[in-house]
């Protein structure tokens, strides 16, 4: 089983990409995929779904007690049997919602939700936050693994460049791995060569380019992967080799992050403002 956490910027399409990459997986590769939402906003598994609305772990944990906070209780099936948890969080306002990932994860373990015949976790973390709770899955050795979720825009690498930071820190005590950037194009200007030499410099790969296309909004109005839309799709291929990559991957390291100096030389470069 491999655990493998997606990092990077709000909005930068990561609850997206994570789960098409898993319905890819589980489609044309037959993995077994779990995937645990790890943002309050319980956004991350309604492609898998259908958007059947879901009632989040933290949700029964508040109304029924710990020990209602069963696997039957929380796990949903959703695409090619693809399990899904969301933790959710606390009420707006109230209580930290990093704690809830944690909380939320050590539930899980204590449950045995992790299966070994599970070949992907997936978690998908909220924002570039890596602190506190939201920094859990990569501090206490709970993924193995990060993909972080970037394009050519310079506050997308700019986060990028802070997870980074956040792994290196990390990296010794807890085993964890930086397995590559995902480029999830916004169409920029030079927006490959931009991210693969900042992925060069910090150490790594761009393991895909996944396209911008509409396809994905109108899969998404479905409530719907790409892959489950319509799998003839040239976006459905894309995911399909984002997840053929991730399955062969080898290559995984301690990312060295750039310096604030280094960066914006780096975006003098290529001209891009935010
Ligand atoms: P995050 O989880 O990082 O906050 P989301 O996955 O929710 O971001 O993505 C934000 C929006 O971007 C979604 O509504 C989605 O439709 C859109 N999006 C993501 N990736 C693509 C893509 N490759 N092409 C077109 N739209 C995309
Ligand atoms: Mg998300």
């Amino acid at each position: 089983m491999r655990k493998v956490a997606f990092y990077g910027k709000g909005g930068i399409g990561k609850s997206t990409t994570q789960q098409n990459t898993a319905a890819a997986m589980a489609h044309f590769y037959d993995q077994k995929v779990f995937i645990h939402g790890c943002d309050p906003k319980a956004d991350s598994t309604r492609l898998i779904l259908g958007g059947k609305p879901q009632e989040t772990l933290m949700d029964v944990l508040r109304e029924e007690g710990a020990e209602k906070v069963t696997k039957d209780k929380v796990i949903k099936r959703g695409f090619h049997n693809i399990q899904c948890v969301e933790s959710g969080g606390p009420e707006p306002g109230v209580g930290c919602a990093g704690r809830g990932v944690i909380t939320a994860i050590d539930l899980m373990e204590t449950n045995g939700a992790y299966t070994d015949d599970l070949d992907f976790v997936f978690f998908d973390v909220l924002g570039d936050v890596v602190c506190g709770g939201f920094a859990m899955p990569i501090r206490d050795g709970k993924a193995q693994e990060v993909y972080i979720v970037a394009s050519g825009e310079m506050m997308a690498i700019y986060a990028a460049n802070n997870i980074c930071r956040g792994l290196l820190k990390y990296a010794k005590q807890s085993g964890v791995r930086l397995g590559g950037i995902i480029c999830n194009s916004r169409k920029v200007d030079k927006e490959k060569e931009f991210l693969e030499e900042f992925t060069a410099s910090i150490g790594t790969q761009m393991i895909h380019f996944v396209p911008r296309d509409n396809i994905v909004q109108r899969a998404e109005f479905n409530k719907k992967t790409v892959v489950e839309y319509d799998v003839e799709e040239n976006q459905a291929k894309e995911y399909g080799e984002l997840a053929r990559k991730i399955i062969e991957n080898k290559n995984f390291i301690i990312p060295k992050p750039l310096t604030m100096d280094q960066l914006e030389k780096m975006v003098v470069k290529y001209g891009i403002e935010d």
